[in-house]
């Protein structure tokens, strides 16, 4: 039996469980979930992700020696040489070296991976989630196909599997999607550049333009529910998320090829972006009949954590 122990580190949350793999299934044996408390400077936050895999560990009986290895999911940007992490909206991470002082306090001289949060999720689906019913569908494995895993979230990452591995990239930027440039005309996004998909179609994002345009601030889950209530201005601002979000797979399609796509975060719970969104979008992919199912994720908010746990491979 194999053991991976995965930690799943976000600005709100930390959590963290062990994986079991035996015999080709993979079984979440014991799990906690913290605050991050990121306030409280890393120091602080450090000291209590130490205790929360002290705590998983205990909880299965397990000790330190019997894991095969430690993933490690963070909110941003991973370099892949020194596995510390470039940017992100939780600052405090920025630039520690977690792998160094984790084998180091916990004296474990097993693998210790790191990646960023939306791989750790895009990873988890393709291998555990939506990928392994796609698969069976197909009478192939997980391992042998190819995806998009897409944040819809506070903002919209991305990360890319090929054939069951997330791709990092040589400066740890593969997959950040939600800068692709949607319109040149469009709203300022943080990164400096204009009409990025994230300021489009994240939740943040539409809430913004939904304001500008109609001249009311609603959270993006109060415009949803609003236009399944057939309010006229909240079915007009679905239609353009829609718009938006069909150009958006379609380059993603375009440019990745993938077998299928997995949408997570929090616009991905609402059942109307995908009403249509195949039938539209397999119309005008480049390559015909090109036909990639788009899902909506199934592991929830578990995929961070599994998904760090399975980048020990
Ligand atoms: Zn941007």
């Amino acid at each position: 039996m194999r053991l991976r122990l995965g930690l799943d580190i976000g600005g709100t949350k930390m959590e963290a469980a062990i994986l079991a793999t035996h015999s080709g299934r993979d079984e979440v044996l014991a799990r906690e979930r913290v605050p991050t408390q990121r306030e409280e400077g890393f120091a602080s936050v450090y000291k209590r992700m130490v205790q929360l895999i002290s705590t998983v560990l205990n909880q299965n009986g397990t000790s330190i020696s019997d894991l095969d290895g430690i993933g490690i999911g963070l909110p941003g940007a991973i370099n892949p040489q020194t596995q510390q992490m470039l940017n992100g909206n939780t600052a405090i991470f920025v630039g520690q070296d977690l792998p160094a002082l984790l084998s180091h306090d916990l004296e474990f001289s097993g693998s210790i991976a790191v990646a960023n949060d939306a791989n750790c999720f895009a990873l988890a689906e393709a291998l555990l989630g939506v990928g392994l019913r796609h698969a069976q569908e197909l009478g192939t494995t997980p391992e042998h196909l190819t995806s998009i895993g897409v944040i819809l979230g506070t903002g919209v990452g991305g990360g890319l599997i090929y054939k069951g591995r997330a791709l990092e990239g040589p400066h740890g930027g593969a997959g950040e999607i939600g800068h692709t440039q949607l319109d040149p005309g469009g709203p300022k996004c943080f990164c400096g550049r204009q009409g990025c998909a994230e300021t489009f179609l994240s939740g943040k994002g539409m809430e913004t333009w939904y304001a500008d345009r109609f001249g009311e601030k609603l959270f993006a889950m109060q415009i949803f529910d609003r236009a399944e209530m057939l309010e006229k201005k909240a079915l007009e601002a679905v239609q353009i998320y829609r718009r938006y979000l069909d150009q958006f797979t379609l380059n993603l399609i375009n440019f990745f090829d993938p077998d299928f796509l997995v949408f997570g975060g929090g616009v991905s719970l609402q059942p109307a972006i995908y009403q249509g969104l195949e039938e539209r979008v397999w119309k005008q992919t480049f390559i015909p009949d090109t036909r990639p199912r788009i899902y909506q994720n199934t592991l929830g908010d578990s995929a961070g954590v599994i998904g760090a746990a399975l980048l020990i491979p």
